[in-house]
């Protein structure tokens, strides 16, 4: 066993006092407990700021190739717990607090949870971090510095409400602020020829700095770098107009480009379509592509280098228009001919796609692009001729040829991001299997016959560090005392536990760790939200973005559906539930902003419904971020991934329950169909459409309004709902949602409803018989281990970048 090269000395308390005291400016006696958690925060990073010049050193020395994991979002969550376990701390530091008279556990509380992201894209981003410095693979990922990012969401009277979420407001005791680390970042002007070339003169530039977070590894083998860029002003203040007296025009620059760090767009998996979004993605790629090319430049002189040194993850077509800026450097800075500048491009530029929305597929109106960045349009018309060119020789007809350009020429012109970053990569990957195949069928299908080899599949995965270890000791403890500990350091050792399923010590030792993560989970609901929940009841939890797709209605329809049933048959035996949702609803979007309040109007009738028992409870738990789900997950039996097949690309929130094993109940959709082959069709609840069974029902006459009338379960609650039952202050709140699904129903609630309610008794059914769920729980996570980060990026690293 490898012991962490960190390690703390035994004046720990005496490195805490002295940083208290000389960093933070506080007496002991007088210092608050943000003090304190400052304090260990500083302390802690001193430790690792000599392990991370190390890693940076050893890259150099190595000569190796770097990744550079380019993300508009990161859904980090909170770092303490991460860093001290990572680096078998966590003692040792609980200890030496202790002797201060603090807890650990109270300080850890006091991190604000750092949300850049809006939801699954985000937290990838995060584990994929975590995993590279766990490989031992040297990375940096790029992304903004949001002063404000995810927003916080408060639940008024059943209703979303959006505030401002200000982690940043007692400092950040994590980053260092690199001022040396600046870059001029263009927006506008014109582009004039200049003695055979040519030169863009934007008649707008703000300057780029960078802010880095270390990230620690597993074991501490390597710490790399979060690099987020932050924006200011090249003259922050107009001294003329101070003077003059105008002091808001004076400072207007400074706010400009304080704007394009302020917020991060909230909306999950559709463009923001505005003006600043685009900024925000050049702003950050150009940044970053500087950075790259500069670090590049210093320590291997030839930029013809580059693909053998540098491999560029796009995450999303967000940084797509880093093609078009890689592109400009090498032709208008570095000379290269368009040839050659081209194959440098692509051979160090891959993507990755996530999702196949159609209304999510990014694209600029051509007038907007050209005007912010008019060299860059430029390039992109010449990338266009050659791929077209390329088109034409493969033979592909107009109709094809048509949907391969850079170009939209439908009505408004519009520049396509998915197609730009498609054509700029040597890899474009989906992360899903399912979702993969679908790439090639539907969105990319004519440029995969132009660029055949290039769409290939990586299916996400979550740090087990953080999904397990730290959210679970307990369930970690178990499993430690059943198979050894060889798990910590490959998660697919977990299969040692199939061995053991059917062994009732093991079964009931699990079973008492989720119960007791359930009493805390229960007072934390208690806590949040008022209301009362039995820890021996059926934990149901579906939390993700509220989004159609994700079919919460579908939940909340069953549970309508499950309150009729209790009380037509009070005399059977039902089974105790609790189902408990929590999520964001993007602040335009309507409909998910109506089913929150759905939730909130079912769970306040129900809850105080004395025929039912106690019998089913429904709670909305606010602000879903990533310490409520390491909180949540540990304490779920059951976990619902009941997305419209063939619509979640991959989700991660499914891999997360099983490895704490809860059961799935879910669709033939995403990483569901990979969780189902790993883990066994006895041991996960699947039902509904496939995804060729809805794309053939969407194109033959779905006819929703007679699924629901021939489902007299499904007639009645949606009437309930339509008719005002849990909204008797205003009985038409629902209707028009209700009427959607008479109507069209593209989620296909109606086509999947019973066949859902159907396996739910089978849910019922099989927690009668806990010793059959224990062992069921025992081969989920026995077997989900392959869903660990750290086999998908040693997926990128051998096959798209060339690291490993
Ligand atoms: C894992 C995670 C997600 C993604 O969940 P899905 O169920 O895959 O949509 C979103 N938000 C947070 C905070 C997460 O931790």
């Amino acid at each position: 066993m490898s012991t962490s090269p960190v390690s703390l000395s035994p004046e720990i308390q005496d490195l805490i006092i002295d940083v208290l005291r000389h960093r933070v400016g506080k007496d002991e006696r007088a210092a608050k407990p943000h003090d304190w958690y400052t304090a260990t925060v500083l302390s802690l990073r001193d430790k690792i700021i000599d392990s991370w010049m190390e890693s940076t050193r050893r890259t150099y020395a190595d000569g190796g190739k770097r990744v550079y994991y380019l993300s508009l979002e990161f859904l980090i969550g909170r770092l303490l717990r991460d860093a001290l376990s990572n680096l078998d701390l966590t003692h040792e530091m609980a200890q030496a607090l202790k002797q201060h008279g603090l807890d650990l556990a109270v300080l850890e509380d006091l991190e604000p949870d750092a949300a850049l992201g809006n939801g699954g894209l985000g937290r990838l981003a995060a584990c994929f971090m975590e995993s590279l410095a766990s490989l031992d693979i040297p990375a940096y990922g790029y992304g903004i510095r949001y002063v404000n990012g995810m927003f916080r969401q408060r639940i008024d009277d059943g209703w979303q409400v959006e505030l401002p979420e200000t982690w940043l407001s007692h400092g950040n005791p994590w980053e260092f602020d690199r001022r040396e680390s600046a870059y001029h970042i263009g927006f506008g002007g014109e582009v004039v020829e200049a003695n055979g070339g040519v030169k863009w003169h934007p008649d707008e530039v703000i300057e780029a700095s960078a802010v880095d977070t270390p990230v620690v590894g597993w074991r501490g083998k390597r710490v790399n770098t979060l690099r987020l860029w932050t924006a200011h002003a090249l003259d922050p203040i107009r001294l003329d107009a101070f003077n003059a007296g105008d002091h808001v025009a004076a400072l207007e620059s400074d706010a400009r480009a304080d704007s394009l760090v302020r917020v991060l767009y909230p909306a999950d998996s559709t463009p923001a379509g505005q003006e600043l979004r685009l900024r925000q993605e050049y702003f950050f790629s150009s940044a970053s592509i500087q950075d790259i090319v500069r670090r590049h430049i210093q320590y291997e002189k030839n930029i013809r280098t580059l693909p053998d040194k540098a491999a560029i993850q796009l995450n999303d077509t967000h940084p797509a228009v880093a093609v078009a800026e890689l592109m400009r450097l090498l032709v208008d800075d570095y000379g290269l001919e368009f040839d050659e500048a081209w194959d440098v491009t692509s051979r160090t530029v891959a993507y990755t796609n996530h999702t196949l929305l159609p209304e999510a597929l990014e694209s600029w109106p051509l007038p907007l692009f050209e005007r912010l960045l008019p060299r860059h349009m430029q390039i992109i018309y010449a990338i266009n001729s050659r791929v077209l060119r390329d088109a034409r020789k493969a033979g592909l007809d107009d109709l094809a040829i048509s949907a391969i350009s850079l170009i939209d020429e439908g009505g408004e012109r519009r520049v396509r991001m998915a197609n730009l970053a498609f054509a700029g990569a040597h890899s474009v990957n989906g992360v899903a299997a399912l979702h993969t195949e679908l790439m090639k069928e539907t969105v990319f299908s004519d440029l995969h016959k132009l660029y055949p080899g290039k769409i290939n599949n990586k299916t996400n995965g979550v740090t087990p560090r953080r999904w397990l270890m730290q959210c679970n000791p307990g369930l970690t403890g178990v499993i430690k005392d059943a198979i050894g500990d060889a798990f910590l350091d490959d998660t697919e050792k977990l299969q040692d536990l199939n061995a053991l399923a059917g062994d009732a010590q093991l079964g009931e030792r699990i079973a008492e760790v989720k119960r007791s993560n359930k009493l805390v989970l229960a007072d934390h609901i208690k806590a949040l939200t008022g209301v009362r929940v039995d820890p021996d009841a059926l934990f149901d939890v579906q939390i993700k973005r509220i989004h159609e797709y994700k079919r919460q209605l579908l939940n909340l329809i069953e549970t309508v559906a499950l309150y009729d049933q209790i009380r037509s048959h009070p005399e059977k035996d039902w089974v105790p539930r609790v189902k408990i949702f929590g999520g964001k609803a993007a602040p335009t979007y309507h409909n998910a902003k109506l089913i929150i309040k759905l939730a909130n109007d079912i769970a306040r009738r129900i809850n105080s419904d004395p025929s039912v028992g106690g019998l089913l409870k429904v709670v909305f738990i606010p602000n879903y971020n990533v310490t409520l789900a390491e909180r949540i997950i540990p304490a779920a039996d059951l976990s619902e991934q009941i997305s419209t097949a063939g619509m979640e690309a991959s989700g991660t929130g499914n891999m997360k329950f099983a490895l704490n094993g809860a059961l799935t109940i879910g669709t033939l959709d995403g990483a569901n169909i990979e969780i189902k082959d790993k883990v066994g069709d006895d041991n996960i609840f699947i039902f509904g459409l496939t995804a060729d069974e809805v794309a053939a029902r969407r194109l033959d006459s779905y006819n929703p309004r007679d699924v629901i009338e021939n489902s007299s379960e499904l007639l009645q609650a949606v009437d309930a709902i339509s008719n005002g039952v849990f909204s008797p202050g205003e009985p038409e709140r629902y209707r028009e949602l209700m009427d959607g699904l008479y109507d069209h129903d593209w989620f296909m609630v109606a086509a999947d409803f019973d066949a859902y309610a159907g396996c739910q008794r089978a849910v019922d059914q099989l927690w009668t018989d806990q010793a059959s769920w224990r062992k069921k729980a025992i081969h989920n996570i026995a077997n989900v281990g392959w869903f660990s980060s750290d086999r998908t990026i040693s997926e990128y690293a051998r096959e798209i970048w060339g690291v490993m």
